[in-house]
């Protein structure tokens, strides 16, 4: 296939992919059926990941972080989805961090960005409950002022990174019954967090390694000073704010997956036979690969210009939730044809299209769905 480079890459950037790939390749890949067996990744990686510089890489050098943009981070999600690495929930991480450096305080961005940098705290996103997933105003976990403190209860359900995570970005009401102006965000800390539980890390479809929890909170005591930008009633302007952002980030891994998978079954029938010759000598096998691999080019030049649009600070809500919304279905129409394309064995969880076949499910799910996307892009026709 002819060479498609990314007009976003340039020298550094290349080299810095190679390091990641290495880094995928070194420390995560032959990790990673343990991780799905345990269900998490475990911390060690984490810190690894710091101290290779692979965290927090769009945050400031002031910050701890490594002053790069988006296209550091676009990188380093490319490079995990091609290897259907889905545990290592870096995007919520990078997500929670660019809430602190977009709202937080002077005294919030110092206090936590360094430590996310280093992967000593690992950051979770926690707005999802049971009673309040696409209608966000449902929202019951509640956040009552009381001296210098917070006093939390309520519940949270579907968390990525939930059970690893030291920081979680909390949505709760600090005003019930006034809609998106009680809304708030408070920056939860959990270590030795009187009251806080982690429940159980969910049985999933896929994403086996990922540490996706429910969290509880139980009269749970926070300092007022972690209320996010400090100024009650701003979480639902804030989350709005950074939607693009974590739309985007969902775009990049879905087109990572799907170059990753296509790679692997090009390779795949070019080495299985049947009736004499290879399976890639059949006229079907090379119509869908073409298929894929132009379906795979589409979502590569659309997610190139989204990529573009968030590193000059002008990607819209809109035409990131067409990104994510038509990236994840198509992911997911890709992956099946990799896994027919395998066969029985494309069945079989060895097999890396296999993983990413379930894995994939949830793009459709997450970061808001596909039916909310295309509600928000009917809204703006
Ligand atoms: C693996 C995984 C990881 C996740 N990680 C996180 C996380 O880190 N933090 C977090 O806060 N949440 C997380 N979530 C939660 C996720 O964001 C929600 O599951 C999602 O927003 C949908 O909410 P829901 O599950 O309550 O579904 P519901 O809102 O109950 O939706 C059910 C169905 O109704 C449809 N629907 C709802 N409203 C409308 C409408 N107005 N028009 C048309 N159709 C509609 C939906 O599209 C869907 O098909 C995660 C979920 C999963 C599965």
């Amino acid at each position: 296939m002819s060479a498609y480079v990314s007009p976003w890459m340039d020298e550094e950037l290349s080299i810095f992919r190679d390091a990641v790939a290495r880094f995928v390749e070194a420390e995560m890949v032959p990790n990673d059926e343990q991780w799905r067996k345990q269900q998490h990744v475990g911390k060690d990686i984490w810190r690894k990941a710091g101290e290779t510089g692979l965290l927090c890489t769009d945050i400031p050098s002031e910050y701890g972080g490594a002053g790069g943009d988006f296209r550091h981070e676009a990188v380093l999600y490319e490079e995990t989805a091609r290897r259907g690495i889905t545990g290592f929930g870096q995007g919520v991480h990078s997500i929670c961090a660019h809430y602190l450096i977009n709202h937080g305080t002077e005294e919030q961005k110092r206090r936590f960005l360094p430590r996310m940098a280093s992967g000593a705290l690992i950051g979770a996103i926690g707005m999802s409950e049971p009673a309040a997933g696409s209608d966000l105003q449902g929202l019951k976990t509640r956040a009552v002022r009381n001296g210098d403190s917070y006093v939390i209860n309520g519940s949270k359900i579907f968390i990525t990174n939930g059970y690893l995570a030291g920081l979680i970005a909390l949505v709760v009401k600090t005003q019930p019954g006034t809609g998106a102006k009680g809304t708030s965000i408070i920056m939860v800390e959990t270590a030795n967090l009187k009251g806080f539980r982690v429940g159980r890390i969910l049985d999933k479809m896929g994403m086996k390694s990922q540490d996706t929890a429910e969290l509880f909170f139980e009269n749970v005591r926070v300092p007022a000073a972690n209320l996010l930008g400090g100024a009650e009633g701003q979480g639902f302007y804030q989350l709005m704010g950074d939607l693009p952002y974590e739309r985007a980030l969902i775009a990049v891994a879905g087109v990572g997956a799907m170059e990753g998978a296509l790679a692997e079954t090009i390779q795949y029938v070019k080495d299985r036979k049947a009736f004499g010759k290879s399976i890639a000598e059949f006229q079907n096998t090379k119509f869908k690969l073409a298929e894929i691999a132009t379906k795979t080019r589409i979502a590569r030049v659309f997610v190139d210009d989204c990529i573009a649009k968030v590193v000059a600070g002008t990607l819209d809500t809109i035409t990131a939730s067409m990104a994510k919304y038509w990236v994840t279905e198509t992911q997911q129409e890709v992956l099946d044809e990799c896994v027919q394309l395998h066969g029985g064995y494309g069945y079989m969880n060895e097999y890396l299209v296999c993983r990413m076949f379930a894995d994939s499910r949830v793009q459709r799910i997450y970061g808001g769905t596909n039916e909310i996307m295309k509600e928000l892009i009917s809204r703006a026709l």
